[in-house]
């Protein structure tokens, strides 16, 4: 992860106080040193990019289509090292402020994998994370309660990072699994294991069949069954034929009505239509260690695509007392 930025949350807090970090969609996150020079801090909210999430089923192609692009940037775009990092503060610039709003409060640590902890390659099957970044984890599970967030399949990002001390939540949230190992924050190893969407495994197993058959023609489409959702990848698709892509996942859900759709980076991603996402599983995975309504707790989300946006939700945010804290640093420097 190179630049880690901050996102203060302005939505409605669910619970505890926090803070997302958001990895640039650009970033390639390949654990290069941070950059040198001072990018300049200014603290934006989420508002605007909590528009337009799900695609509406009834929705137009082009509609379709233009979402599928706002979530997947297709080019190395100048602007958004400029623009965007602008707009979002780094994280590893507002460490202090972040350990200082963190005071007399346990940090509960919440990790996205794809794009975050591994590299968003081409192979969906071939996102590792290196041995350096797994020996990082394992360090700040020591440290912190330490979680993996994924829509990915549990069993498979289980299988990349391979350690049996943290917490996985899967399939968007829909599939939680407590550490196997007991570790300072997992005393009495308790099993945590929590599906809410088990009753649509086998609409789920049949819309993978469906869409597999469906966009066989499509090169470079890739169908990945993540167990309680479906994700149809694109990263390897003519942006030509991205229409094509969404006029056969829209054929599909016209089947299952009832799903919902939800775009990703370069994925379009099909989950049963329970009230659970990113965001409700980290409240989960708080109550279940031991935080329910608890004020000194501090959770922290890293995480870099719309779907982490969920979790950020739930993080009543820090912004006044940051914000506060940085005007006064300001004030202190041009006092010098
Ligand atoms: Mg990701």
């Amino acid at each position: 992860m190179t630049q880690q930025n901050v996102v203060v949350s302005d939505a409605k807090p669910r619970m505890k106080m926090g803070f997302a970090i958001t990895v640039p969609s650009n970033s390639s996150i390949k654990q290069k040193p941070p950059p040198s020079s001072s990018s300049p801090i200014s603290i934006s909210t989420t508002k605007n990019l909590l528009k337009n999430l799900e695609i509406n089923g009834g929705a137009r192609i082009n509609s379709w289509v233009d979402s599928m692009r706002a979530s997947s940037p297709t080019h190395h775009r100048h602007h958004i090292s400029s623009s965007w990092t602008m707009k979002h503060p780094s994280a590893l610039e507002m460490f202090e402020e972040i350990i200082d709003a963190s005071k007399g409060k346990q940090i509960v640590v919440f990790l996205d994998y794809d794009g975050t902890l591994s590299p968003i390659v081409d192979d969906p099957d071939r996102a590792f994370m290196s041995d350096a970044m797994r020996k990082t984890v394992r360090k700040l599970a020591r440290c912190f309660p330490t979680a993996i967030v994924t829509g990915r399949c549990r069993d498979k990002v289980y299988n990349f990072v391979r350690l049996a001390e943290l917490y996985y939540a899967g399939s968007h949230g829909m599939d939680i699994q407590g550490p196997t190992k007991i570790s300072k924050y997992n005393k009495d190893n308790k099993a945590v294991l929590f599906q809410p969407a088990c009753e649509y495994l086998p609409m789920m197993d049949e819309v993978y069949q469906v869409l597999v058959e469906k966009t066989s023609s499509i090169l470079g489409a890739r169908v990945e069954h993540n167990k309680f959702c479906v994700s149809v990848h694109f990263r390897c698709v003519d942006e030509k034929k991205w229409s094509e892509i969404a006029h056969q996942v829209r054929s599909v859900l016209k089947e299952y009505p009832k799903l919902r759709l939800t775009p990703g980076r370069k994925v379009l991603e099909i989950r049963p239509p329970i009230k659970w996402d990113k965001g409700e599983a980290l409240e989960f995975l708080l109550e279940s260690l031991g935080y329910a309504n608890c004020s000194n707790v501090f959770p922290v989300y890293i995480g870099d695509d719309r779907s982490d946006e969920d979790a950020f939700k739930v993080m009543d945010f820090l912004q006044r007392l940051v914000e506060w804290k940085r005007v006064v640093s300001v004030r202190a420097r041009s006092r010098v």
